[in-house]
């Protein structure tokens, strides 16, 4: 990590005065609570969680925060429309279904696999939020966008392209605002890790970046959720890292990465994205039932399964203390009620 200098010799902290201009669209800040009964449970260091899950829009979620950036520049722009991809249970499709409709914006979701017969969960949410749903297959990272985009533009239309997980330089930025917030709210100084799901990397990368701007000294923990490459074949760590640079400068962030600085657990993603066993189970039901805190299925009840294998095993201390970063995704449990009440 390179820190960058200014003329006058002093580090360069940009605050939220740099960060460029958004929506409101979510109710913030998020709580930040202890979870002293979830903590016990398992044995180990003393919790916190931000609960990003309660970020307000249409069920919330921490798509919401990159969202207020891009929907000010779709905006700004003059576009019509928006249109981004994901998985048929994407949480960030659906707050963007619902952030279009909040800015009388339409809405173009380009989803993984085909039409189920009864839409649950997220996918029932796109749909009253009045999305139109594109079928992708198996291509379910924006593969499909640029074609849907030109039939747009063609019929006359001004759409405007959301990155798949919403995650390039101005998503990014509502993570930095994030871990401004978070300063704000408490003492970091005492934290030891900043713990959460990562996939798509805009989360992890506006973390980074945030964290260099309140010179934070604590570490962040991005559990692997999806072990499969990007929308063109990259590599996590290597996108994060390239995200986190951009959006440092973007901002007049002068901190610099490289791929060494990312702490990015894979240990956890190899039955794959969106396949929920006993980890993840466990996990959601443990937390569930010492604080009647709800977890997702597919990234926070994997990272926190993720995070009580890390203290059982030793690789996080007693000594520790943890925030966990609670990034939404809960109208996910109802599709999976049969994998999470278990055999
Ligand atoms: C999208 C998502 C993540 C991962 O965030 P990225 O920025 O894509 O890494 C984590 N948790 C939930 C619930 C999500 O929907």
């Amino acid at each position: 990590m390179t820190d960058g200098l200014d003329s006058t010799g002093q580090r360069r902290y940009p605050t939220m005065a740099a960060l460029p201009p958004k929506v409101d669209l979510g109710f913030l800040p998020t709580p930040v609570v202890a979870v002293p009964r979830l903590s016990a449970a398992v044995g180990g260091p003393e919790l916190l969680m931000k609960r990003d899950d309660l970020t307000g829009l249409a069920f919330g979620g921490n798509k919401t925060r990159k969202l207020e950036y891009m929907i000010r520049k779709a905006l700004d722009q003059g576009c019509d429309s928006v249109i981004t991809a994901g998985a048929a249970q994407s949480n960030h499709c659906r707050q963007t279904a619902a952030a279009a409709s909040r800015c009388g914006l339409d809405c173009h979701l380009v989803l993984g696999g085909g039409p189920p017969k009864r839409p649950e969960g997220n996918l029932l949410l796109d749909r009253i939020l009045g999305a139109r749903i594109h079928w992708g297959g198996a291509r379910r990272k924006g593969e499909d966008i640029p074609d849907i985009v030109d039939r747009l533009r063609a019929e006359g239309r001004s759409p405007f392209v959301i990155p798949y997980g919403g995650s390039n330089e101005l998503g990014a930025c509502g993570f930095v605002e994030g871990v401004m917030e978070l300063e704000s709210q408490i003492d970091t100084t005492g934290i030891s890790h900043i713990v959460f799901a990562s996939s798509s990397g805009g989360t992890q990368a506006g973390l980074m970046v945030g964290r260099a701007c309140v010179g934070g000294s604590f570490k962040l923990l991005g559990i692997q959720i999806d072990k499969d490459p990007g929308p063109g074949g990259e590599i996590p760590r290597d996108t994060i890292v390239d995200l986190a640079c951009r959006t440092a400068e973007a901002i007049g962030c002068g901190t610099r990465w490289s791929a060494d600085d990312v702490l990015l657990d894979d240990s956890f993603s190899e039955s794959g994205y969106g396949v929920v066993g006993s980890l993840e189970r466990d996990a959601i039901a443990l937390t569930a039932r010492t604080e009647g805190i709800l977890l997702d299925p597919v990234y926070t009840g994997r990272a926190m399964g993720g995070l009580i294998e890390l203290i059982r095993s030793g690789a996080i201390n007693r000594d520790d203390r943890i925030l966990f970063w609670h990034t939404g995704g809960t109208p996910a449990l109802f599709p999976f009620g049969d994998a999470l009440l278990g055999p």
